[in-house]
């Protein structure tokens, strides 16, 4: 199951999509560098229960 999310780069202000792989787990946690700007960010992902995907995102 893919679904996908969003988040807020901090440094250019981009909103930046992620395909989030629930079947990961319901709690991830990974790096990834902003498309834009190119600034990492630790990106903490949750799976609700209804399988929605949120993601937080803090500079690395
Ligand atoms: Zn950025």
């Amino acid at each position: 199951m893919l679904d996908d999310a969003s988040y807020t780069c901090d440094a250019c202000g981009e909103q930046v999509v992620v395909p989030i792989d629930a079947t990961a787990g319901r709690d991830q946690e990974y790096v990834e560098d902003c498309p834009v700007c190119c600034r990492p960010h630790v990106l903490n992902v949750r799976i609700g229960d209804d399988g929605a995907a949120f993601v937080n995102a803090r500079p690395e």
